[in-house]
């Protein structure tokens, strides 16, 4: 007997039908003698149109409110599963996240979680009960409800396999694994059997959303055995995260040099041109920026001849114009020459611990690009993966041609 956590995403409980498929799913698991808690998201679509009626009401709405109305998409689905759960005469009970005590801190839309009280769960398991938890939400020391991020449910479903100290955790969506990208801007891309929790790790954080970025962090930090599974299917092995030691020479040494590839459209790129080359420039600009709360991720200067310096990073698109408009207020402060902001960008990354073992990636990656006429307007690298912004409307030309020169397509 095992216990097993299944997430389930917003497609795969997207209609009666198929909430009634996944309730048949967890009857067979069941009869196998397993415990199984499911996690669900919100019906597909229906997050996007919440959060849109939000903004009919309240162009920028008040996190807190948001927060308590965007958690009712998953609530619905838990009771739905239950139910379904119930028609085919097993024993069911739902829970939303501040029931279970899903504990978070209190930044809202993207709060982290603290703790989960697993002991009420527990006892419904052992009482024979299947458990149906709301993914992606929680609620805070002082009983607010708060959300986890877009994706969130992912997260949700780690947590509580790691809380539970769960055999498994089966996350079930609409692909049947994880791809070397995804599988619909590039038809050609291949399932992988496995993929190391550092490569899926870097993955999720370049812009793959086939897990929300906090669920690989939990299961790193947890050792929770991961699989990403088709909620289509009967059967197939899915995807495993596995958790290899990096210093394994000769495991490395079997590793493809690239095994995925990412894209994110969601950044913005900010440009504070012909700022006075001298000592505390970076903190000046960034600074006030992250007062304001707003995450950097790529971040370049250039030197001028002329003294001065250009200072590019990448925020949020939805940050753009707030950090426009404070970096405008300090314009005279810093003695900027001009401040600009650019969202017609678009982030591709190449990822693969092989990359540690092989020279000459980074160029392979830079012609590949050039050989197409695409234009790389920053570059950043880890030891493991190498990220370029482009244009926004070469993204898509970029994933393909990147996905055959490192030859991962179907053999
Ligand atoms: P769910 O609603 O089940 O959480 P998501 O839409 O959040 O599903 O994530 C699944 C989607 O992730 C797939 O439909 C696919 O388009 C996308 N995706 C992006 N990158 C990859 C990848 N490398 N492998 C598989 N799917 C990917
Ligand atoms: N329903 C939430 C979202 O759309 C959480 C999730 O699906 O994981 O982001
Ligand atoms: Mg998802």
């Amino acid at each position: 007997m095992a216990l097993i956590v299944q997430k389930y995403g917003g497609t795969s409980v997207g209609s009666p039908d198929r909430i009634k498929n996944l309730a048949r799913r967890v009857a067979r698991f069941k009869a196998l003698g397993h415990q199984i808690v499911v996690v669900v998201s919100a019906m597909s679509g229906e997050t996007n149109r919440l959060i849109n009626l939000a903004k009919e009401i309240m162009p920028e709405p008040d996190p807190r409110e948001l927060d308590v109305m965007v958690a009712t998409g998953e609530q619905v689905t838990i009771g739905l599963t239950a139910m379904a759960l119930m028609e085919l005469g097993l024993k069911a009970k739902s829970y939303t996240g501040s029931q279970v005590r899903i504990v978070t801190d209190n930044a809202h839309t993207k709060a982290r979680i603290l703790r989960i009280d697993e002991e009420r769960i527990r006892a419904d398991l052992d009482a024979g009960n299947v458990v149906v938890v709301a993914g992606f939400q929680g609620v805070d020391e002082n009983g607010n409800i708060t959300t986890l991020g877009r994706g969130g449910s992912d997260t949700t479903g780690v947590a509580l396999a790691a809380a539970l100290k769960a055999d498994e955790c089966q996350i079930y969506t609409d692909v049947d694994g994880v791809y070397t990208t995804d599988p619909r801007v590039v038809p050609e891309a291949r399932r992988l059997k496995s993929i190391t929790f550092e490569e899926m790790l870097e993955l999720a954080s370049q812009g793959s959303k086939v897990l929300q970025i906090r669920s690989v962090e939990f299961a790193g930090k947890y050792k929770v055995k991961l699989r990403v599974l088709s909620s289509f299917e009967e059967d197939g092995e899915g995807t495993l995260i596995t958790f290899e030691d990096p210093e394994n020479k000769d495991s490395n040494m079997e590793q493809p040099i690239i095994s995925g590839i990412a894209f994110n459209r969601d950044e913005a790129k900010i440009m504070v041109l012909g700022v006075p080359d001298k000592p505390g420039i970076a903190y000046q600009i960034l600074g006030p920026v992250a007062d304001a709360k707003i995450d950097v991720d790529m971040i370049i200067q250039n030197m001028g001849a002329d003294g001065t310096t250009d200072f590019t990073f990448t925020v949020h698109k939805n940050d753009m114009s707030k950090a426009l408009g404070i970096l405008n207020q300090v314009q005279g402060h810093i003695g900027a020459r001009e401040i600009r902001g650019d969202d017609k960008i678009a982030k591709v990354s190449i990822v693969g611990v092989g990359m540690r073992s092989h020279v000459g990636i980074a160029s392979q990656m830079f012609r590949t690009l050039a050989e197409e006429g695409i234009n790389i307007q920053m570059i950043s690298t880890s030891e493991i993966k190498i990220a370029v912004v482009i244009d926004e409307k070469y993204m898509e030309l970029a994933v393909r041609v990147l996905h055959k020169a490192f030859e991962l397509e179907e053999a």
